[in-house]
């Protein structure tokens, strides 16, 4: 499919569509404590998008039974909301999407539960450094294997291993557009960056090197006992002047 190119007014659209999911993100990481479910943030997420008059947007999506994925520790993503509550020491990722008046809006961060190992707090941190590395590539005029460069190269710089089952993705009218926005890769390869381009760039980052298994339910993405992954995501669009966050904040 060719990358679909929005227009400014549409851009604006999608930044609507992002601030609301960002307080959105907001509740959720407020409730995140010892002792909650994931079933519990799902259900706040879910009431907070259809609050805002939008569109849970991972609900159906593929036939996924819930408005987040909550993946826990060792899962990567996709991870599936329910009744076991998180315990001290936990990391959990929780990916969320809504649409609004037509766009999507997609982000995903991943929370300390209570205190957490000095080793869980650097995966999360420097996953989240690896994003900021790719927004800053993504400049137009340069070249998609520069994002997925900049995020590669900052994480295995740290030590951590890049996910390379789950890559990121075009995002506009629909969740899931072209381009494939991969955590790894050449510099001055792949699709140039244009303006109007939007780009949900999402580093999932692991401590070390592992296959990704879907486990039986048929969604859950582990990355192995013990294998701590962290997730973070934004929607991005490129402009004349640089990349624009329409997710999350600096
Ligand atoms: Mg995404």
């Amino acid at each position: 499919m060719p990358i679909v190119l929005k227009s400014p007014a549409e851009i604006e659209r999608m930044a609507t569509a992002g601030a609301l999911l960002t307080e959105v993100m907001d509740q959720v990481a407020a409730a995140v404590r010892p002792g909650v479910t994931t079933a519990e943030l799902d259900r706040i997420a879910r009431e907070g998008i259809l609050e805002r008059g939008a569109k849970p947007a991972f609900l159906g999506l593929y036939g996924f039974p819930a408005s987040v994925c909550a993946s826990p520790n060792e899962v990567v993503v996709h991870g599936i909301p329910g009744e076991k509550p998180l315990r001290e020491g936990d990391i959990i990722s929780i990916d969320a999407g809504l649409f609004y008046q037509g766009y999507a809006a997609d982000m995903a961060r991943t929370f300390p539960v209570g205190r957490i190992s000095e080793e869980a707090a650097r995966l999360i941190r420097v996953t989240e450094e690896s994003f900021w590395k790719g927004f800053e590539a993504a400049r137009p005029d340069a070249r998609l294997g520069d994002v997925s460069y900049a995020i590669q190269r900052h994480v295995e710089d740290a030590g951590f291993w890049v996910v390379r089952e789950f890559v990121g993705h075009g995002i506009g009218r629909q969740m899931h557009e072209d381009p494939q926005v991969p955590n790894f890769g050449r510099p001055g390869v792949g699709p140039k960056l244009r303006p109007g381009m939007t780009l949900a760039i999402e580093p999932m980052v692991t401590l070390f090197t592992a296959p990704v298994v879907v486990l039986d339910d048929g969604w859950t993405a582990s990355s192995g006992r013990g294998n701590l992954a962290a997730h973070y995501e934004n929607t991005v669009a490129i402009t004349e002047s640089g990349p624009r966050l329409l997710t999350g904040r600096r």
